[in-house]
Formats: C-alpha cells, structure tokens, sequence
C-alpha cells in the first residue's frame, strides 16, 4: 500500500547523530492539523532549538500544535523544561531522570525533582524507565533511579512519563508493583512488540506514538496492532528534534524534527489505525488533556 510518510529514526532520544538547527521548514512540509493537537514529547531544551525557538513555536501554532509538555530528562534540563513552561503559553512541563543518566541520581537529585513536581507548570515526574537497548547507566542503577522516581510519583500524585526500550519484561514486572500508588503513565515512544502493548494496557497505561511506526527499517511491525491501542488511551508526540520523519516531501537540512510536523505523524498514525486524521487529532488532545490535567481547555 502506498503512502506518502515514512518516519526514521535518528536514534533515539539523546543519542548520537545530533540534529542541528537550521532555517524554517520547507513549503512543502508546513500542513496544518484539522484539529489542534498537542506534542507530549518534545525535547525544547535540546541545543538545537537555542537560537529560534521562538519560531519554533510560532510555526507549531500555524500547524494547529496548542500545546507542548516539554521532556526534562536530567537535571539541568528539568530546570530548563520549567523555566521555558512559565515563559511561553501552551508550554508545560515534566522533570526527571532518563535511564540514561540514571547513574546521576542521589539526594540531591531527588531534592530537585521533589521541588520540580510541586510546580503548577509540571504535569509529569519523567522521563524516567528503563533502556536495555543501550545500557549507558548500569540496569542496576537504572532500576533504582526509576523506583525513586515512581516514589516522587506517588508521593506527588503526578502522571509518569515513562521511557521503555528493549526492557519491557523488566519494566511490566516493576510497574505491577507499583501500579496501585500510581495515579497515571504513558509509555512514551512506544516501540515494542504487541505483547509488551498488551500488558501495558492491561495495566491502564497510556501509549505514546511518534513516527517511528512508519520506519521502514524498524518500524513496521507496529503498524500491524497500533489499532488495537483505545482512543483514550493513545497521544501522539514529536520527540523532537529526534526521529524526524523519513520521507516528508520534502529534505531538511539540519535534520532537526520540531513541533510544526506533527501534523504529517498523526496523518501516518490515522492511516494505520483507519481513523481519519480529524479523529486522532480530537481523541489524543482530548486524552492528553485528561491525562495532564491542562486547565482551561476543554474538551
Ligand atoms: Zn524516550
């Protein structure tokens, strides 16, 4: 079957092959979502975004994106994710501690994040989970960074952010524990297989889905069960500048992923989920709205 988008991977988040910033998008890749939608992940403090994020943003609000929770995945870039969601309207929040740097965590840490959480402008305690794929903090230190996590999760009554890759085994065991003091999550980026899916959503979690599930190389199995996902369950994301769409029409150069294309991920997500992109717009906004608790918006 034909069809226009596909999605790559630049790797995933906060890894090699850094996008770079560069000029506005292209004609041909400004289209505008037939209802707004809101990016749940988008990695604003990303270097890259330092010198036009103001445009960013202007040309996120002319692709119909209303709002953006923008990912804090250590310290130093909670700190930022804040700061930029009380400055910019339709900007929020998360603060945690990526698996990756899961070595990092300790008191002062933990201080940190507490502080972070009680922030009106913070909807979320993440990114936060578990990465097998890379192993960059040990799994014992990622265990025990995220297990403090979902401590201040349950503490704070806040929704998680959760990061899961090639650890889903791992990571339903740990959250069947923890499930009953946990108010929320979504697994963001979901990628895994159908089983892993299934046990989530047996656990009354949230999916995230960017456009990986249109990557040619690595993406493809979802596109067989990402149908199975309910509405209300399902929101939809950048991981900006990560994972930029792989056949847009049209090339960026920089490679740099932003909020404005989030439109072209959820007309890819409509086309396999045999929605209309007017209906995954309202129903992963309208699920967002609930799961983040945005005042003022509506339905
Ligand atoms: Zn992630």
């Amino acid at each position: 079957m034909a069809f226009p988008f596909s999605a790559i991977a630049i790797e995933e988040c906060r890894l090699s092959d850094t996008p770079t910033q560069d000029s506005p998008l292209p004609d041909a890749l400004r289209i505008s979502a037939p209802a707004p939608l809101i990016d749940i992940g988008a990695n604003l403090t990303h270097d890259s975004f330092a010198a036009d994020l103001d445009a960013t943003l202007e040309r996120a609000r002319q692709a119909n994106v209303a709002a953006l929770i923008v990912t804090g995945a250590d310290r130093d870039g909670s700190l930022r994710a804040h700061e930029l969601s009380e400055r910019h309207d339709g900007l929020y929040a998360t603060a945690g501690l990526h698996p990756h740097h899961a070595a990092d965590w300790d008191p002062a840490m933990e201080t940190t994040m507490r502080e972070l959480h009680q922030q009106p402008r913070v909807v979320a305690v993440g990114e936060c989970g578990l990465d097998f794929h890379r192993d960059f903090s040990s799994r014992a230190d990622q265990q025990r960074a995220f297990e403090a996590q979902l401590a201040l999760a349950a503490e704070s009554g806040l929704p998680l952010f959760l990061h899961e890759r090639e650890a889903g085994e791992r990571m339903l065991e740990i959250l069947r524990e923890w499930r009953d003091h946990l108010s929320d999550a979504v697994v963001h980026c979901f990628t895994g297989e159908r089983d892993t899916l299934y046990g989530y959503l047996d656990l009354d979690l949230h999916i995230g889905q960017t456009g990986w599930l249109s990557d040619e190389r690595r993406g493809h199995h979802l596109r067989e069960f990402v149908r199975d996902i309910p509405s209300e369950r399902l929101m939809v994301e950048t991981d900006c500048p990560y994972l930029l769409p792989r056949n847009l029409p049209a090339k960026i150069k920089g490679r740099r992923h932003e909020p404005a294309l989030l439109p072209w991920i959820v007309k890819e997500l409509a086309h396999w989920r045999g929605e209309s992109e007017t209906e995954v717009a309202q129903s992963t906004t309208r699920t967002a709205r609930r799961f983040f608790r945005l005042e003022g918006t509506g339905e």
